[in-house]
């Protein structure tokens, strides 16, 4: 991979500083912590507008939960001592816990305790949306060290009717085809997954607004994940379809591990096409998943019937690292490098599909280049114009025969599409290549 220039650094830590700032944030499929998040998202992206869903709203099989917010929560023991406590940090306690002030033994208190043995000094994240329940999440190698007695649990909480919250930026291009990112604000305290989904994609998202030249529209929506995309798409569903060339759930996209590609239910899409193309140009090697390694949005946006073409790429994946759902996925394992690669990555993403379009050489036989500047002398060889360039170049026009896409004619031509694009434009200039309109593409 190419060495980021500086002025890209300065941006992978501005990124990285948003994350830092959400991350205390406690964040679930409804209530503050969530309006907060997206305010905080609005002041970065002004345009974006920010919906309220009442409680009891049906969308396909689905029905919007209560809401919920969360002050205070703790598990007191026999002294007094405070040994589990949502202030100290939000995954002590199971998201969506009912209210609850009751002293009891320990033998009950443990039914609704959560460790992990496997890791015994992290707190796991457990959610309990759809079933009325509480619980306290806390490293096993503490649970182990509970003594029998009476224990104070405490969890000041309302789950009432109220609403679910999400935004949505529509970015209008010149045509009206469009480019879904899709990303969630719905874990508290988790760094891969989940607060590098949403840092990356407002920073996308920015960037895509100070863009003057659009080609596609761009819809960005951070939703709390499945009841929030479900939510989505029963109000947006005959739209997408009929827009929609291709789509992203950006999550996991924060640490410097790996990279990791999941496919749409397709897996051919345009979306497939342009990610699988970026990966191998920008990235090399990296970790191939099947749609049946799904486990986010593309849930949904693939399900039958809703079928756009929406893929993932990622960092490390859900539920494929160790501190996967657990304490230990904190800002310590996420990095400006691993955001700011992340970024880089989608934001060839969608340059390319910017650009992607089907060409066709105007000249029967070679052109004479020679005669346009476009035949290197020596001079231009040192100055840049080699003899890579210049066979890319040719081979450009040897192959655009108006039968392939950008992204085709790259991969025929062993040539990555960001190399591509200038050449591209400067042959169109030169009236050397036309663009030929691409139904269904
Ligand atoms: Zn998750």
């Amino acid at each position: 991979m190419t060495k980021p220039a500086p002025s890209s650094v300065n941006i992978y830590q501005e990124i990285y500083s948003w994350a830092k700032e959400l991350f205390p944030i406690c964040r679930s499929l409804t209530g503050e912590g969530t309006r907060q998040t997206l305010r905080y998202f609005k002041r970065i992206l002004p345009q974006m507008k920010i919906y309220e869903v009442p409680s009891g709203t049906k969308a396909f099989d689905w029905e919007v939960p209560p809401e919920w917010n969360i002050r205070d929560a703790y598990i007191k023991d026999q002294n007094g001592q405070k040994i589990v406590d949502f202030a100290d940090h939000n995954l002590h306690l199971v998201g969506y816990s009912e209210p609850i002030d009751e002293v009891m033994s320990l033998e009950r208190l443990q039914e609704h305790l959560h460790s992990r043995e496997d890791r015994p000094h992290a707190i796991p994240y457990v959610t309990s949306y759809y079933k009325r329940n509480w619980g306290f999440c806390l490293p096993h190698a503490q649970r182990e060290n509970l003594k029998p007695g009476d224990y104070h649990v405490h969890i000041d909480s309302t789950l009432e009717p109220g609403s679910m919250t999400y935004g949505e930026l529509i970015l209008k291009g010149r045509e009206e085809r469009e480019v879904l990112l899709s990303t969630y604000i719905c874990h508290p305290s988790l760094g891969n997954d989940e607060i590098s989904g949403p840092v990356v994609t407002a920073a996308l998202a920015r960037w895509l607004a100070a863009k003057t030249d659009r080609r596609l529209t761009y819809r960005i929506v951070f939703v709390p994940e499945t009841i929030g995309s479900i939510v989505y798409l029963s109000r947006n569903l005959e739209e997408m379809k009929r827009n929609t060339d291709a789509g992203f759930v950006l999550t996991c996209v924060g640490d410097d591990r790996a990279y990791s590609f999941l496919p749409s239910r397709q897996g051919d899409t345009l979306a497939d096409r342009v990610a699988r193309h970026a990966l191998r140009h920008q990235v090399g090697e990296f970790n191939s998943y099947s749609f049946m390694d799904r486990g986010s949005d593309e849930r949904q946006y693939c399900s039958v019937g809703v079928d756009l073409p929406v893929a993932s790429l990622m960092r490390s994946k859900y539920h494929e690292y160790p501190e996967y759902h657990t304490s230990d996925d904190d800002l310590n394992l996420i990095s400006p490098e691993g955001l700011g690669g992340a970024f880089e990555l989608y934001r060839t993403v969608l340059l390319t599909l910017e650009h992607n379009k089907v060409y066709r050489t105007t000249v029967c036989c070679e052109p004479q280049l020679g005669k346009r500047g476009l035949y290197p002398t020596l001079s231009t060889v040192e100055g840049g114009r080699g003899k890579r360039w210049l066979r890319v170049l040719r081979n450009i026009l040897a192959y655009a025969d108006g039968t392939m896409d950008l992204i085709a004619l790259a991969n025929r031509i062993e040539a990555s599409a960001t190399e591509c694009i200038p050449i591209i434009d400067r042959l169109l200039e030169e009236n050397l290549l036309e663009e030929i309109s691409q139904p269904g593409l």
